[in-house]
């Protein structure tokens, strides 16, 4: 992984050395490739399987669910698709990664998810017993691990997530300000 300083250094390095435009472009991707955390590298996992939402014209929201450096399930908002209210990124995973182990708590993993869990997804990550979440935008509406409520994290229960909110924040941010825009200008169907 390289530091900011390190990486500002390096491009103005590059942008001497390289005699062609194409040449420093690919050389900045592996640039910003090698300089995201492990946690921003697998969020962009989860980032494409909310693209295949959006693809489907579905809210885009991706979750992936890793073990042992693995992708053990992933899922994608499926609502509209599957007529199921529950058809949510988070709990489309947790099934897939639950059959997958062929066990109803999913130790050693962590879920990452491009918006904020709500409380239903919330509850499903905690009776799973996930021991790490890593989400990207903070929901403001619906949020229930640290936003409306904490229920990743709250002592009470039985079990409790460390949970990490805000990477690429901005990215997975993004992509549902712009669906909801299009959504506002006469898209195709009402959410
Ligand atoms: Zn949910």
């Amino acid at each position: 992984m390289i530091c900011n300083t390190g990486r500002f250094k390096l491009l103005q390095y590059l942008k001497k050395m390289c005699n062609n435009q194409l040449h420093f472009i690919l050389m900045q991707k592996l640039i910003t490739l090698y300089s995201m955390t492990p946690h921003e590298t697998w969020m962009k996992y989860a980032l494409r399987e909310a693209e295949r939402a959006l693809d489907q014209n579905e809210v885009p929201v991706g979750c992936i669910i890793v073990r042992d450096n693995k992708i053990i399930g992933k899922g994608y908002n499926q609502n509209v698709t599957l007529k199921d209210p529950t058809a949510h990124a988070e709990i489309i995973a947790i099934t897939a990664a639950a059959a997958k182990l062929q066990s109803k708590f999913l130790e050693e993993c962590t879920l990452y998810v491009t918006l904020e869990p709500c409380a239903m997804c919330a509850g499903a990550i905690v009776l799973a017993k996930i021991p790490a979440l890593v989400f990207g935008a903070f929901d403001p509406k619906a949020g229930a691990c640290g936003t409306l409520y904490t229920i990743t994290e709250d002592a009470r229960l039985n079990h409790r997530v460390h949970t990490i909110g805000g990477v690429l924040d901005a990215e997975c941010g993004a992509l549902l300000r712009d669906f909801f825009l299009v959504k506002r200008n006469g898209g195709r169907q009402e959410y």
